[in-house]
């Protein structure tokens, strides 16, 4: 492992354009709950899966019950940046970072510091109303009872992806052409499993791509570099 430390070290210090792409792993540090993982919401006691649950189809049909599960599982505004993206904060800060694209939703990367953020699926930061399209805060909706309504009387929809709903095309298009220019790929916290996550990896056009993972993910063997362990442990260790 040692040796696997010393050549991450050794590249990001020989790289100017770094892209780190990330997922629900790097937030898991913060303590905030992978869905997916068997330790995560899908063993928790729900009416309905909450793959069902994050569905538009759901959101449209039940929106009390959508954000009933919605305050209670996926706002998570006390967590706190932990030692990934504060590093990686610092690496865009000191010029070797290009961006950071996440699949999280959470803003924790931003909070650390990070400017250049592309969110895959979107943000809990952002709440639009479907009817005028007013901008309301996150806070707004944890303390909302029942269902956000805006002024006007518009229902309230958080600015994040559910399932059955499309990309952001500009936020897409945005993390390609980092990842196609980068010469740096670093893959934390993801197991590659889930749409876009795998395509986006093949813009890739370097030679160094690194998959920090606790677990083997389907893309093990193009790596360049692969080290196994969490993610904030690691990134942790890395000089600025
Ligand atoms: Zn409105």
């Amino acid at each position: 492992m040692q040796d696997e430390i010393k050549s991450l070290q050794r590249w990001i210090d020989d790289s100017r354009s770094i892209v780190f792409f990330g997922g629900a792993g790097v937030s898991t540090e913060s303590g905030i709950p992978d869905f997916r993982s068997v330790d995560g919401l899908y063993n928790q006691k729900y009416a309905w899966p909450p793959e069902e649950i994050l569905s538009r189809s759901f959101f449209d049909t039940r929106p009390e019950e959508f954000y009933r599960f919605y305050r209670d599982k996926m706002l998570c505004l006390d967590a706190r940046p932990n030692q990934a993206h504060k590093k990686l904060a610092e690496l865009e800060a000191a010029g070797r970072l290009r961006s950071v694209v996440t699949q999280n939703i959470d803003g924790l990367h931003q909070l650390a510091g990070s400017k250049r953020v592309w969110e895959l699926h979107g943000s809990v930061h952002r709440n639009y109303c479907v009817r005028c399209k007013k901008y309301h805060p996150v806070e707004f909706i944890q303390d909302s009872t029942d269902i956000p309504v805006c002024g006007c009387g518009g229902m309230i929809k958080p600015d994040v992806v559910l399932y059955e709903e499309a990309l952001n095309s500009r936020v897409l298009e945005g993390a390609l052409e980092d990842i196609q220019s980068a010469d740096m790929l670093i893959i934390g916290g993801t197991s590659l499993a889930v749409y876009p996550a795998a395509s986006l990896v093949r813009y890739y056009r370097g030679h160094r791509l690194v998959l920090i993972n606790k677990s083997p993910t389907p893309y093990d063997a193009h790596a360049d570099l692969m080290l196994a362990g969490p993610i904030g442990q690691i990134l942790g260790q890395m000089r600025v």
